[in-house]
């Protein structure tokens, strides 16, 4: 199971440095002004490092079993479980892709995979409408990328309970017009609980048929 867990890398989702590294659909330069990031990327403007002294959260098989037990809901109803491919490994254009994806037709409804709060709604240029969720205990963020659109009334700062509506499968960024899909990620976030900072972990086993068996 570690062969298909997260590499231990300590990221900016938002870090324009790190582009290589972070998931596919990263949030925007041009917006990180608003979340208090630099365009320098992981460096301040007044050029202090953002990351803490303290070393990344650890991420190991603990995390997954908590995760495991949380019974994640899939965060697009109807996609079936063996539907799903690991394509978290996937280099693509800008670095591994780090997330899964969930094909489904433009409109299908994206819910919310577990209860938590919505930390940031965020448009980037890859990851066009994207919604960051906050698990309950902060320990996780849940990110929900090329959206059609948000779900009504949908805010910053809301609780959100799982299977709660988010809003739609959509192509916004930088997904194929011709392939709607949802680009789902998990990262374990650090000491500071920055939306735009984490270690990823692969969502897939969460909802592999065996894991599923041996969870239920
Ligand atoms: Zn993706």
């Amino acid at each position: 199971m570690l062969g298909t867990f997260a590499v231990i890398v300590w990221k900016s989702f938002t870090d324009v440095s790190f582009a290589a590294l972070r998931p596919g659909p990263a949030p925007a330069v041009a917006s990180r002004s608003a979340a208090g990031s630099s365009a320098a990327g992981d460096v301040s403007s007044a050029g202090a490092p953002l990351r803490t002294p303290e070393p990344p959260p650890p991420v190991d098989l603990g995390d997954f079993d908590r995760l495991r037990a949380r019974s994640l809901l899939l965060p697009v109803p109807g996609v079936a479980p063996t539907s799903l491919h690991d394509d978290f490994q996937d280099e693509r254009a800008r670095g591994r892709h780090e997330a899964l994806d969930m094909l489904a037709p433009r409109g299908t409804p994206v819910v919310a995979a577990d209860d938590g709060r919505i930390e940031k709604l965020f448009t980037s240029v890859r990851g066009g409408l994207t919604v960051y969720q906050f698990d309950a205990e902060q320990v996780y963020c849940y990110y929900y990328a090329h959206l059609d659109r948000y779900a009504e009334g949908l805010a910053e700062g809301q609780v959100v309970k799982r299977g709660d509506r988010l809003g739609y499968v959509g192509t916004t960024g930088n997904a194929p017009p011709e392939k709607p899909h949802l680009h789902f990620a998990i990262f374990k976030l650090g000491p500071e609980k920055r939306w735009w900072e984490g270690v990823p972990i692969n969502p897939f086993p969460l909802w592999a048929p065996s894991q599923t068996t041996a969870v239920r």
